[in-house]
């Protein structure tokens, strides 16, 4: 595989946050672009909450062909956008610019990329129940990607109670068939034995913390996802432990990444070389 050169028609990508540096999106989109012979480059982008303002303005009117957003700025992006789709919309968050003309324009592809990484256990959802833990950026876009696969009903267990709540105010508005109600973190475990899945979408666990939740009492074929990818959480531990069906959130990052860059090029995203660059680039962590 050959490197394209960079030419007086090479395209920038970006993602942009805050901090970066321990990103897989610069090598996952840069082998995309090598495998494609793009003369593209993505990277990174570590800035300020002043800075957001201006770079967003640049992204408008240079060879700028997208960005990725990422923590903090999925939700302070929004009121810079001229268009944002209507489920990054009613999310709040946005993890995809793109240019339509010198018109700037947000997305979220962390739900469907979500779904995508489900694979074969994708057709557990549909009429399903389970238990969601978090309310913050991540768990928002699953929650509504769940919606829209018509699972039944999930409880949303998070350590802010009122987060919680207002993530579930939210889904009942949007979805009123949907069976969801927020549940403290402490009362969450009981559930574990009626859920068909189980999602962690919190940050806990990011550095090796213990889970909050046993699934001692979960029972068999529970599927059980941590959106972490770093590495094999407590969680997934245990998981593995009482047997139980689990994924990891390295699927989620390739997916949602995926389809960000069919956003840009609109070509089809070449997976294998992306999922490839990921396992490389935690192997070097
Ligand atoms: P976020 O918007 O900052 O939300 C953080 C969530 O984690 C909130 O629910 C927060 O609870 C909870 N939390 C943080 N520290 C906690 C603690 N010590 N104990 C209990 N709960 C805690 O972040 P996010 O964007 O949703 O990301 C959450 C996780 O998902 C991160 O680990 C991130 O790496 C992962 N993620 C993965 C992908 C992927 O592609 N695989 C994509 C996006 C995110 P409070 O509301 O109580 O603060």
């Amino acid at each position: 595989m050959k490197r394209a050169s960079i030419t007086g028609a090479s395209q920038v990508t970006f993602i942009l946050g805050h901090p970066v540096s321990h990103s897989l999106s610069p090598a996952m989109h840069n082998a995309a672009f090598e495998k494609l012979e793009l003369p593209w480059l993505y990277t990174p982008l570590d800035i300020s909450f002043k800075e957001l303002g201006p770079v967003l303005k640049m992204m408008r009117s240079f060879n700028v062909k997208g960005a990725n957003v990422t923590v903090p700025y999925k939700e302070a992006v929004l009121k810079y956008l001229d268009f944002i789709e209507p489920d990054a919309k009613w999310l709040g968050s946005v993890n995809t610019l793109y240019r339509r003309g010198e018109k700037l324009c947000g997305t979220s592809t962390d739900g469907e990329g979500f779904l995508r990484s489900l694979g074969r256990y994708r057709q557990k959802f549909k009429g399903s129940r389970g238990l969601l833990i978090g309310a913050g950026g991540a768990a928002r876009a699953v929650s509504g990607a769940l919606a829209k696969e018509k699972v039944k009903g999930f409880y949303v267990a998070n350590r802010s109670g009122v987060k919680a709540a207002r993530l579930v105010n939210l889904l009942r508005k949007r979805y009123p068939r949907l069976d969801v109600q927020a549940v403290s973190l402490k009362d969450a475990e009981p559930l574990t034995a009626y859920s068909d899945w189980i999602i962690q979408a919190t940050s806990l666990g990011l550095h090796g913390e213990k889970s909050p939740l046993s699934l001692r009492k979960s029972r068999k074929g529970t599927l059980v996802v941590d959106l972490i990818y770093h590495h094999e959480t407590d969680l997934l531990k245990q998981a593995k432990r009482f047997d139980l069906p689990r994924l990891g959130g390295l699927g989620m990052l390739l997916h949602q990444g995926a389809l960000s860059f069919e956003y840009w090029t609109g070509q089809k995203a070449p997976l294998a070389v992306m999922e490839q660059a990921l396992q490389e680039g935690l192997k070097r962590r």
